[in-house]
């Protein structure tokens, strides 16, 4: 809270400042008050570099959550539900702390990431469910998950 009111203070402070200054390449701005670049340029390029740090706060989240779903795949196949061993997820990289969004029921709390969740059942059983409202996978994962079953002589 306290650095959110001194960068707002920043904002302030800039916004009214009696040296109006590109938000870009820092030249001295004249006409409009609310002019924050000189030209398109400076403005493509500050958006330019915005892009770039949003990539790269968010990169190292994505990897995680995309870890996760790719273990949850990867354990589920083709099934719906499933119990699997906190320590076996854990060794195949899945994160317990990364989720997309999380709610409560009767079981407890069910962690989403993207259509998968999962819930404790016991310290170190962990059942995985797919959302029944998830979108159906593409067709080429249901061919390869069947051939995999095939191929260790379950179906
Ligand atoms: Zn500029």
């Amino acid at each position: 809270m306290e650095k959110e009111n001194k960068q707002f203070q920043r904002a302030l402070d800039y916004r009214y400042s009696a040296e109006r200054i590109c938000a870009c390449c820092k030249k001295q701005l004249f006409g409009r008050i609310d002019k924050r670049y000189c030209d398109y340029t400076c403005k493509n390029q500050f958006h330019s570099v915005m892009r770039a740090y949003r990539r790269e706060v968010n990169k190292e989240v994505n990897a995680s959550l995309d870890r996760n779903y790719q273990v949850m795949m990867e354990v589920m196949g083709p099934e719906e539900k499933g119990v699997f061993n906190r320590t076996e997820l854990q060794r195949k990289g899945f994160d317990f702390s990364s989720c997309t969004s999380y709610k409560r029921n009767a079981f407890g709390i069910m962690n989403y990431v993207y259509n998968y969740y999962w819930f404790a059942r016991t310290n170190n059983k962990i059942e995985l469910r797919l959302d029944p409202k998830a979108q159906p996978l593409p067709e080429m994962v249901l061919r390869r998950w069947m051939a995999d079953l095939r191929a260790r002589g379950i179906i």
